[in-house]
Parts: structure tokens; C-alpha cells; sequence
């Protein structure tokens, strides 16, 4: 951070799930990534949720050495367009070094844009991708979090690791994680009195060493961020946000939970440990949804 910055930088931070391909961000990458970093979030997994966007993902980890990295997979919504064409280009870019987790993919029965057979189908190829490459993966569940369990309980002894992305269930459905020993990731969702209400009521059960933060940028904009961005378009600027809800639900320092998420995160993505990058920038915009 430079020194005529005015955000102080109070912890560094990880953001393990951005989708910085989205067209929100195709005319202002470089300053987002630059106010991304002027408050310690210096390094950014992309979230892959297509054979393209994960093409395009990559493209963005090579470009920016170090800071960005990649996952590459098919989001279940797109589970019905799945063929062997996309197995073996995901096949492919899973070779790549940039490429540090299957996915995303799983199951979502909320908007259940895809036939939940397809979706199913989709998955338990990823999770065999997964395998081959020995990758870990990154999982995205909507109302589905018994069935994503029982199929990844039925693969864990062959998967690396795993990670449930914007994990908004409940105490059982983080109970059947924790069981299977996965990592969890926890976005603004936490920020949201009324949404969020059984995930703030969970999150001081996760381990210490099961935590890991992310945006889902540029969906899910915390709901108490103040002043009220002028854009609803979330960025990883904002991870810091959630951090700190974390840590207040959690009785725990901001400093401590920076510090446990930052080496999940090194440890599951294999990420170059801790770098200080400098940075300027400040600045506001957003928008919500979810992947
Ligand atoms: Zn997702």
C-alpha cells in the first residue's frame, strides 16, 4: 500500500472466490484489483463456471502473476450443456499450474436451471476430473446440501480436499461437512438479517482451520456495508466486510480471523504464502444475486 493511501491495511486478506469474468468487470479490472489490494486483499481465486470462463479465468491468473489464480469447471446451472467436448477441455486446463481447484460444481435445487439428474451426472464427472488431476474442489450447493453430501462421502477417500463455496445452510448441513472433513467458504451472505440468519446462528462452529473467505463478486453485495455502495456490484474490496462479521459472530480478533483464512487458503490452493504487494485506490460500486 502506498503511503498516501488513507485506508490503513489492518490484515491480509484472501478472497477464494471472485467471478472477475463477469462482464461487471470488464471495463475496470485493474482499478478493482487495485482497490482490492489498497486494503490487503492481495491474491484472488477466480471462480471457472463454464469451459469459456474458465478459459477466460486462466487467461487472467497468467496475466497477473501470483495475485490471481484460477478454478476450472461448469457451474451445475449449466450442467445440461455438459458433453465430452467439455470434459476434455476442462481435462485440459486443469493441467495448467494456474488451475488450483476442480469446479465450481455441485448441485443446486434452488433455481434448478439444470434437470437435477443432469446436475448430478455433471458433478460426480467433475469430482472424477477432480481425482485425475488431483486438484481439490471447489463446491457450490443451493437447497441441495444432503444430496452433495452423500455423493461427495461416497468419493472423499479419492479427493484431495474440498471446499463448500458460499456455504448457506445450516447446523446440520455444516455438521455433514465438517464430518467429511471439507472446508467451508463464507461470503456476505452473513451479512443478511434476514437470509443469513441460520448461517450467523452456525458460524462459530466451523474450526478454526476449516474457514475460508470469499466475495462471490460481484453477486451477493453485504447488505451492512456503510456507506451504501453507489454500484450494487460487489468486489473483492469488500472482503474485509465480511471478514470482520465473522469475527464479531465468532467472539474472535479480525486480525486472527485474517490470519487462519489466509493460511486455509494458502494451504488448500496451494498459494505462495504471504507477499506484500503495494497498491493504491479507493473507490464504491456494486450489485447482488449469486452465481
Ligand atoms: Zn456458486
Amino acid at each position: 500500500m502506498q503511503e498516501d493511501d488513507p485506508k490503513p491495511v489492518e490484515s491480509r486478506w484472501i478472497d477464494i472466490g471472485a467471478n472477475l469474468t463477469n462482464t461487471a468487470f470488464e471495463t475496470d479490472l485493474e482499478s478493482v484489483l487495485e482497490q482490492a489490494s489498497a486494503v490487503g486483499v492481495q491474491q484472488i481465486v477466480i471462480t471457472g463456471t463454464s469451459v469459456d470462463e474458465s478459459r477466460a479465468a486462466l487467461a487472467l491468473a497468467h496475466a497477473f502473476p501470483n495475485r490471481l489464480f484460477a478454478t476450472a469447471g461448469v457451474h451445475p446451472h449449466d450442467a445440461r450443456h455438459w458433453d465430452a467436448q467439455c470434459e476434455r477441455e476442462l481435462r485440459k486446463l486443469m493441467t495448467d499450474s494456474k488451475v488450483r481447484a476442480a469446479g465450481e460444481t455441485g448441485l443446486d435445487f434452488n433455481r434448478d436451471f439444470s434437470p437435477r439428474p443432469a446436475q448430478e451426472r455433471v458433478f460426480e464427472a467433475q469430482l472424477e476430473l477432480a481425482v485425475e488431476s488431483g486438484l481439490p474442489v471447489f463446491v457450490h450447493e443451493r437447497d441441495a446440501s444432503a444430496r452433495v453430501a452423500t455423493i461427495l462421502k461416497s468419493q472423499r477417500h479419492r479427493l484431495a480436499d474440498a471446499v463448500v463455496h458460499c456455504f448457506t445452510g445450516d447446523h446440520d448441513a455444516l455438521r455433514a461437512y465438517l464430518d467429511l472433513d471439507l472446508y467451508i467458504g463464507i461470503t456476505g451472505w452473513v451479512c443478511d438479517e434476514r437470509r443469513g440468519q441460520s448461517l450467523q446462528q452456525c458460524i462459530a462452529d466451523i474450526p478454526d482451520d476449516r474457514l475460508m473467505l470469499e466475495t462471490d463478486a460481484p453477486y451477493l453485495l453485504p447488505r451492512t456495508l456503510r456507506p451504501k455502495p453507489k454500484r450494487r456490484r460487489n468486489m473483492p474490496a469488500y472482503l474485509p466486510h465480511v471478514g470482520r462479521q465473522v469475527a464479531h459472530l465468532r467472539q474472535q480478533s479480525v486480525e486472527h480471523i485474517a490470519r487462519v483464512t489466509r493460511h486455509n487458503a494458502q494451504r488448500f490452493f496451494r498459494l505462495p504464502s504471504d507477499r506484500v504487494d503495494n497498491d493504491p485506490a479507493a473507490s464504491d460500486q456494486d450489485r447482488p444475486g449469486c452465481c
